[in-house]
């Protein structure tokens, strides 16, 4: 069973990059299990189509301690088994150690079945709160893919999980499997991705344009493999799916200081200005 953490800025495409990519697992026959890491509990919407998903924490406030696995794991397209977290009430406690809770319950209610092939953490935050690193910290997670973009805050925050990864490479085991560039179609965005990746010591796994179908496919609550699975996007996915699955470059990477970012910004990023 391989166990991935999927990390990025905010609003950067995490989620939807997950239920995409594992429908494309999904679709290859391989079993699969998403743990949306995320207060707001939307890692999942797509491959549920829209099922209003109870999170382990408001199971555990509701219901206290006696709750069944049926109850928060529910089974969506391609046979993806989803769970949410969930989060604290908005203002009170941490939500990192929400996750742990529920990654703790998970386990002692089973979940992590001999026939997963994968499971997936889309967590939310850019491991900057110690929370957020408790996939990694605790060592659950060992395969991390980073999504972000040729914009700098993309790239700011992926230098910063990269920090954190080194961080936790040597306790929890965890490695960096590669960048995803979720595109924004900013100028020389691939060569600044690749160039990126490859000053951390890792690489650039794959390249997902930006496409409007990927909205009409959330605005219709479904993954884009289920939506269209004939459009170009879909085989995008599938290629994504792909890559990671044969994925053999797993490595502890190495970050960049501020000035060094910048400068892979001037040279490959904002081409002709
Ligand atoms: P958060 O940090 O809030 O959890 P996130 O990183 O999970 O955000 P998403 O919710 O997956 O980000 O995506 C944000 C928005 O970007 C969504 O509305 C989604 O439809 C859109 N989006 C993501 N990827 C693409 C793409 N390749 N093309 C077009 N739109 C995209
Ligand atoms: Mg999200």
């Amino acid at each position: 069973m391989r166990q991935i953490a999927i990390y990025g800025k905010g609003g950067i495409g995490k989620s939807t990059t997950t239920q995409n990519l594992t429908a494309g697992l999904g679709e290859m026959g391989k079993q699969v299990m998403i743990v949306g890491c995320d207060p707001k509990a939307d890692s999942t919407r797509l491959v549920l189509g829209g099922l209003a998903q109870k999170s382990v924490l408001d199971t555990l406030r509701e219901e206290g301690e006696e709750i069944e696995l049926e109850n928060i794991m529910k089974s969506g397209v391609f046979g993806i088994r989803c769970v949410e977290s969930g989060g604290p009430e908005p203002g009170v406690g941490c939500a990192g150690r929400g996750i742990i809770t529920s990654i703790n319950m998970l386990e002692s209610l089973g979940a992590y079945t001999e026939d997963l092939d994968y499971v997936f953490y889309d967590v939310l935050g850019d491991v900057v709160c110690g929370g957020f690193a408790m996939p990694i910290r605790e060592g659950k997670a060992q395969e991390i893919y980073i999504v972000a973009s040729g914009e700098l805050m993309a790239l700011y925050a992926a230098n910063n999980i990269s920090k954190g990864i080194l961080k936790f490479a040597n306790s929890g085991g965890c490695r960096l499997g590669g960048i995803i560039c979720n595109s924004r179609k900013v100028d020389g965005e691939r060569e600044l991705l690749e160039a990126f990746a490859d000053e951390l010591g890792s690489q650039l796994i794959y390249f997902v344009p930006r496409d409007n179908l990927v909205q009409r496919a959330e605005i219709n609550k479904k993954t884009v493999i289920e939506f269209a699975p004939d459009e170009p996007q879909a085989e995008a996915y599938r290629g994504l799916a792909k890559a990671i699955s044969e994925n053999k470059m797993f490595v502890v990477p190495k970050p960049m200081d501020q000035d060094r970012l910048e400068e892979l910004m001037m040279k490959y990023g904002f081409l002709g200005l």
